[in-house]
Parts: structure tokens; C-alpha cells; sequence
């Protein structure tokens, strides 16, 4: 049964959060490719040279500063053609520190691939699953769009547009796919998404938030925390506290108070844990800020009436919006 199916959509076994440094392998070690100048630039004593050679020189140079701001312009091109153009991803580059993803709600077949098997003993368990999070590709669209009217600046997003039947970027690609076109949709998805996190990284060092929306069918009524029990959210709540994570201005403790059923309940991390199966998927253990290079990052796994009706999706994104902007300021402004 699909919605079933879903309910078991993060099901993955879940290893120590403290042990993840080797799985991350795959998704890490991606480097700025942007060229940046020497910092010595403009502090060299002057030139000995004779007038002649030093204008020569300093044209030389000029035209030198030129070809590598070219170079530069075109590498940073290529990179977001390699990533952007890919007609599997839904991207957004944002002005915000805030990156959307949104791995499950694709519904493209990739043409050539078949519907993905599975390991022969994961088939019956549910361990292995292609069930689609039903309209949160909608749903992270209508959020990143309903925050750009709120605030007046866009956030990051990253949503997979091909179905999870073909490619499952929630998983590490030796899980994730069956198929070299597959593979590559999985790269992209994830080189797009290091680059933000590197960006983030960069523009923002008071912090940054990756919020990675999916949709469960196990309790339609209930918005589920995966944090790997607050180990993804470790540098925030480090700084701030745990009420950055279960505090009025935190997501989940602003959902709260507007009346939203959160599990758990926003009690300290761990009192009682996530539900099992639903504690924070690949994405949030690759790019939580427990790891070197990553920021704080919360998996939402909405349950069917927050996102199946059209309606009650804009609210929910209106709210989740709402819940953003409040973080921001508290959290992400200094
Ligand atoms: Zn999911």
C-alpha cells in the first residue's frame, strides 16, 4: 500500500549518530571552487622596476586579474549549470540562511531507469521503500515562497523532482539507486546541496538552518522532529540552549503554540526520543551541525492533513513560514 508504504518512508536502520563519519564519505569532501585572491594582493612594496616595464607590468597584470575573474565567472557558471540545470531538481538559491530540501515529493519517472528492486531481503521488511511523501514537493515550494513574502528574501530550496521510485536522495547512493542516470540525479541533488551549505557557511557564520520536509502517513494529525535526538542541532543548541530547539521562537515550539501536535512534545532532547523510523534521515546526518562542515539541520515529517488538501497545505506552509521568520530572528541574527 503506497501510504503505507510511506509511513515507513525513513525506516532506514539507524546507526549512531556518533558514528557516522564513514557513511558521510560519499556526500562530503566537496570543495569552493571559486577562485579567490591572493590574500597578499594589494599590500606589495613598490615595484623597483623602471616606468616603461612597470606600466608594461601593470597591464599585464590588470589583463592577468581580468582572466581569472573570466575564469572564475565561468567555473561558477558551469557549477550551477552542472547542478541547477538538471530537470530532476528544483532549485532556488536563497539571500537567507535558511536551506529548504525536500528529497520524497518527486513525481518524474527518469527516463531509461526502471522502478528500483531493492535488496532481496529488504523487499518484505519495509525497510526498503518507494512510496512518494505525498505533495511535500508542494509543500517546500509554497513554504520557500510564503517566507519570500513575509520577509522579503528568498530562502535556499533543493527538491527532488523525480520519483522515489528511481532515485531516494533521503539515502546514501549505494541505497539510493539502481541505475548509472539515477546515480547521477543523486550527485546532483547532493553536490547542489553541499554547495548551499558551504555557502551558508561562508555568508552567515552566526548560523544557518537546513529544514528537510517529508510527509508520514503513521499519524496524519502529528508533525514528527528528527534530530537524531538533537544531535543534528547540536551547534545552536550549544549557543543558545535547547530552547532553540523546543522554545517558543524554536520551529517546532512555535508549531506548537499555534495549536499543531508535535512529537515528540517539546520536552528536552531525548525525554522521550523521536519515534523510531522517523528520528533524521541521511540528509540531516550528512549536513547537521554535528558534523565539520555542516550547519543545524531538523527533518519535518508531516503527517497527511497538514499537505494532502490544498487548502490546508497553504496553511501549513503560511504557519511553517511564520515559524522561520520567528527563528531567525531569535537564532540566526547575531
Ligand atoms: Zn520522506
Amino acid at each position: 500500500m503506497k501510504r503505507r508504504a510511506a509511513a515507513s518512508c525513513h525506516r532506514a536502520s539507524s546507526p549512531s549518530p556518533f558514528a557516522q563519519h564513514g557513511e558521510r564519505a560519499g556526500v562530503r569532501g566537496c570543495v569552493l571552487r571559486r577562485w579567490q585572491p591572493h590574500p597578499s594582493s594589494g599590500l606589495r612594496p613598490p615595484s623597483p622596476l623602471a616606468p616603461r616595464r612597470e606600466k608594461a607590468r601593470r597591464a599585464a597584470s590588470a589583463w592577468s586579474v581580468i582572466a581569472l575573474a573570466f575564469a572564475a565567472l565561468l567555473a561558477a557558471s558551469a557549477s550551477a549549470q552542472t547542478h541547477a540545470t538538471n530537470e530532476f531538481l528544483h532549485v532556488q538559491r536563497g539571500e537567507l540562511p535558511i536551506l529548504i530540501t525536500a528529497p520524497h515529493g518527486g513525481s518524474l519517472a527518469i527516463p531509461g531507469v526502471p522502478r528500483r528492486v531493492g535488496p532481496e531481503g529488504e523487499r518484505t521488511s519495509g525497510k526498503f521503500v518507494t512510496g512518494q511523501d505525498v505533495r511535500t514537493f508542494e509543500l517546500a515550494t509554497a513554504t520557500a515562497k510564503r517566507v519570500e513574502e513575509i520577509t522579503g528574501k528568498k530562502p535556499y530550496l533543493v527538491a527532488s523532482k523525480a520519483h522515489r521510485q528511481y532515485v531516494d536522495p533521503n539515502r546514501p547512493e549505494k541505497e539510493a539507486v539502481e541505475h548509472p542516470k539515477a546515480a547521477a540525479v543523486h550527485a546532483a541533488f547532493h553536490g547542489q546541496v553541499r554547495e548551499f551549505v558551504d555557502e551558508l557557511r561562508k555568508k552567515f557564520p552566526q548560523g544557518a538552518l537546513l529544514l528537510d520536509i517529508h510527509g508520514q502517513a503513521s499519524f496524519p494529525d502529528t508533525l514528527i522532529r528528527g534530530t537524531q535526538n538533537g544531535t543534528t542541532v547540536m551547534r545552536v543548541v550549544e549557543k543558545h540552549g535547547v530552547a532553540a530547539l523546543t522554545g517558543e521562537a524554536s520551529i517546532l515550539g512555535f508549531m506548537a503554540g499555534k495549536g499543531v501536535k508535535v512529537e515528540p512534545p517539546n520536552t528536552p532532547p531525548g525525554t522521550p526520543p523521536e519515534p523510531r523510523g522517523f528520528s533524521g534521515g541521511w540528509i540531516v546526518r550528512s549536513y547537521g551541525s554535528h558534523t565539520t562542515n555542516g550547519v543545524d539541520a531538523i527533518q519535518l515529517e508531516f503527517g497527511g492533513s497538514f499537505r494532502t488538501d490544498a487548502a490546508k497545505r497553504e496553511e501549513t506552509a503560511k504557519l511553517l513560514a511564520e515559524a522561520i521568520k520567528a527563528y531567525a530572528k531569535k537564532y540566526l541574527a547575531k
